[in-house]
């Protein structure tokens, strides 16, 4: 874009980037869209949000970090996500330890990177394509790591992705996670749903994952989609309005 957004429209700006182009000719120079015209209010915004690990790609990216450590590690670290994303134990209870074992550099997180891309789920792109034309803005929300995420958003054309940030040195060590980041601990994802609707606020929010973690958003939106391609969670499934087996299968599900 040619032009800066004010800094408090920027963030939902892609939103309504179809009209922009449309729409410049027709404001003064120098005054963007947002300023005559909120997003919310130019185009009703539906969210479709999608988890990642085990939803828009097979691999659960922190079991991956994992194995890049050894069988071990690995072993040790799948253990801890699957109970918690079983909803047996909470997530603040594996998120800090799993790093903390692990120390993933940022060359590891960029590997899992290509493999978010390697093991996308197959009908993915074709979903979104239909969800799109449909008027639906799909959003990545993770309680995986932003920078391993970033690639395969940008594979599938999502712009926004809401997942915890990873914090390294300058020679590219390990130094941290963004410990205040709602998805680093059980409920969160809901909280960031609701703080999400209270920014953009959309006309409508359907969610679709594998984990509790996700099943969790069901009273924060209209519809939730549980989804079992890699894993069928007895929870989510027995807790979801809706229940998929590909991704193919939400289009025609969307409100
Ligand atoms: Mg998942």
């Amino acid at each position: 874009m040619g032009f800066k957004l004010p800094r408090p429209f920027r963030a939902g700006g892609f939103f309504v980037a179809v009209g922009i182009k449309s729409a410049k000719s027709r404001l003064p120079a120098g005054v963007s869209r947002w300023e005559s015209a909120p997003p919310n209010m130019a185009s009703p915004l539906k969210l479709l949000i999608i988890d990642c690990d085990s939803t828009l790609s097979a691999i659960e990216g922190i079991d991956e970090l994992g194995r890049l450590r050894g069988a071990a590690v690995f072993a040790r670290v799948e253990a801890m996500t699957h109970e918690a994303m079983d909803g047996r134990i909470a997530v603040e209870a594996v998120f800090g330890e799993r790093l903390r074992i692990i120390q993933p550099r940022r060359a590891d997180v960029a590997e899992i990177g290509r493999r978010y891309i390697e093991t996308v789920e197959p009908t993915a792109i074709a979903a979104l394509a239909a969800a799109r034309a449909a008027g639906w803005t799909p959003m990545i929300l993770s309680g995986g790591f932003r920078p391993a995420i970033r690639p395969l958003a940008d594979f599938l054309g999502i712009e926004r992705v809401e997942a915890v940030d990873l914090f390294f040195d300058a020679a590219g060590n390990y130094a941290g996670f963004d410990e205040a980041y709602p998805t680093t601990r059980s409920g969160g994802k809901p909280e960031r749903i609701r703080e999400l609707r209270a920014e953009l606020r959309p006309e409508r929010v359907v969610m679709v994952g594998d984990g509790v973690s996700d099943l969790e958003t069901a009273p924060e939106v209209d519809l939730f989609v549980g989804f079992g391609r890699y894993l069928t969670r007895a929870k989510v499934k027995a807790g979801a309005a809706a229940f998929v087996g590909s991704l193919a299968e939400v289009p025609a599900l969307l409100p």
